[in-house]
Formats: structure tokens, sequence, C-alpha cells
């Protein structure tokens, strides 16, 4: 399988088409942004840090039958993906209120929520990724009935192997974005990336954010922190 034309250059990934029509390799970069694009940076080793972590994770997920994209990590920063038409929503899971949460709520960051909270953004930069409900899901046609039913529950089975499996490296998962796409066949499988760009990760022992918040919130050691995810994650 080879590399062919690059197909789609986003914030955080170049999407390449291969000579198979059902494959193609994300590679990974190091920019960052922030708040819609505003924010604009680079973290060192970012590309190759959530290539892996979030290889990583989907492996884990694939264990539990949770269908993903991941076929075969290729290097550091490559992935051979399934292609899906990806379906044009950011789900959010949380678990304790943080960041756009915390402000439209007036809740404190750090409260414990007393059940997980999914949320729904239309998946559209010029709009800056507005918030919306399942009224709006199918009154727009961006996925049908049975389809959010199937990436409702697939969230929250999600949620339920991740936050076991970060506690189990100390690590206390308080919300994460996911995004799904549906096959040649019409399934709906998990796509795009887990990591610490769309996860946020707090030391269970000292509350230190290890995730992209160190970049959004300028906290410094923001490499340190992605360095961390990988060696909990991985062990290296
Ligand atoms: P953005 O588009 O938000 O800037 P990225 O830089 O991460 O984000 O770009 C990756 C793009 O690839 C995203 O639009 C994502 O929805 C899309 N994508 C992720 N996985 C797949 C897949 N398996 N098939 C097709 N597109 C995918
Ligand atoms: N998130 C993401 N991409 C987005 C928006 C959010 O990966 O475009 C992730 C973010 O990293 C966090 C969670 O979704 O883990 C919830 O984000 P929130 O709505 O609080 O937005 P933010 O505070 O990042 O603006």
């Amino acid at each position: 399988m080879k590399k062919t034309t690059l197909l789609y250059e986003g914030k955080a990934k170049k999407v390449f088409k291969t000579d198979d029509e059902e494959k193609l390799i994300v590679s990974y970069k190091d920019d960052a942004t922030a708040f819609n694009g505003v924010k604009k940076g680079s973290i060192e080793e970012k590309g190759s840090v959530n290539n892996r972590v979030s290889n990583y994770l989907m492996g884990l997920l694939e264990k539990e039958g949770i269908p993903t994209h991941l076929i075969e990590e290729l290097n550091e920063r490559e992935t051979v993906v399934r292609k899906v038409q990806i379906v044009p929503l950011e789900v959010i899971v949380r678990n304790i209120a943080a960041g756009s949460l915390s402000k439209r709520l007036g809740l404190e960051e750090g409260t414990k929520m007393a059940s997980t909270v999914l949320e729904y953004c239309y998946k559209n930069d010029d709009l800056g990724d507005p918030m919306i409900n399942d009224y709006h899901i199918y009154a727009m046609s961006l996925a049908t009935e049975e389809e959010l039913k199937t990436i409702a529950d697939m969230s929250l089975k999600i949620n339920t192997t991740l936050t076991t499996y970060f506690a189990s490296i100390n690590i206390e998962l308080v919300d994460f974005k996911l995004e799904f796409g549906r096959t040649s066949d019409g399934h709906i499988i998990l796509a795009d990336e887990i990591s610490p760009d769309t996860c946020r990760f707090w030391d269970k022992n000292t509350g230190e954010k290890l995730d992209k918040d160190r970049f959004r919130r300028d906290l410094g050691k923001v490499e340190d922190a992605y360095q961390e995810i990988l060696k909990r994650t991985l062990g290296k």
C-alpha cells in the first residue's frame, strides 16, 4: 500500500489517500491551535505522542469490542486508518466539570458530575463548532436516530473503558472529544484521535493538568505533560 495525494490538511493532522480506496494515512503534526484556531503554536514531539497514544487507546477499545478506524501504525507519526465518511459531530463526554461546561453552567472546575454528560457540537469551523441537540441533528440530517443511538452507546462504553484504564495509571479522565464515521458498508466506527489534544487528564494525586490545557492556558511544561502521558500509557 502506497501513500498518494494529500486529501486534507487540518489543524493537527494531514490525511493522505492511498492506492487502496478503503484506506487513508493520517500524519500527526506538532502544530497546536486553540480557541478555534485563534491561538497558534507548536508543541515539540506532539505529533509522535498523539499518534502513539491514540493508537494504543484505540487498540484497547478494540479489545473491548468497540470498532475503530485503526488499521496499522506505520511509524512514529503515521498510521493507516479505515476511510470513513465523518459524521459532522464532536461528541463531548464529561465526568468532571471543566472548560466550557464550567463557564456555561457556573460549575467550579473539578466538580464531579453525578452522572456522565454527553454533548454534541456541530463540526463546523466557520461557526465555531456550536453545541446542538438531538433535534438539530435529525432536523439537519447529520445522523439518523439509529446512528445517534449507536454513537451515544459507544461513547458511554468508551468512557467506562477509558476511565478505568486511566485510573490504573493514576489519571483522572475529566472529559474528552470523540468523532465517529460511516464505513462504506454503513457501519458506525470510532475515528479521528484520542490524545492529550482531545482529552483533559488530571494527575490523581496532585491534580496537575497533563493535556492541551497547559498550552491553551499558558501553564508551561507543555511538552513535559505530553511526554508524561506517553510514558504512563506506553511505559516509554
Ligand atoms: P481539524 O479538521 O479539526 O483541523 P485534524 O487536523 O485532526 O482536525 O484533521 C483530521 C481530519 O480528518 C478531521 O477533519 C477528521 O474528522 C478527519 N478524519 C479522522 N479520521 C478519519 C477517517 N478514518 N476517515 C476520514 N476522515 C477522518
Ligand atoms: N475538545 C476537542 N476539540 C474541540 C473542542 C473540545 O478535542 O474542538 C475536547 C477538549 O480537549 C476537552 C473536551 O473536548 O477535553 C471538552 O472541551 P470544552 O467544551 O470544555 O472546550 P474548551 O474548554 O476546550 O473550549
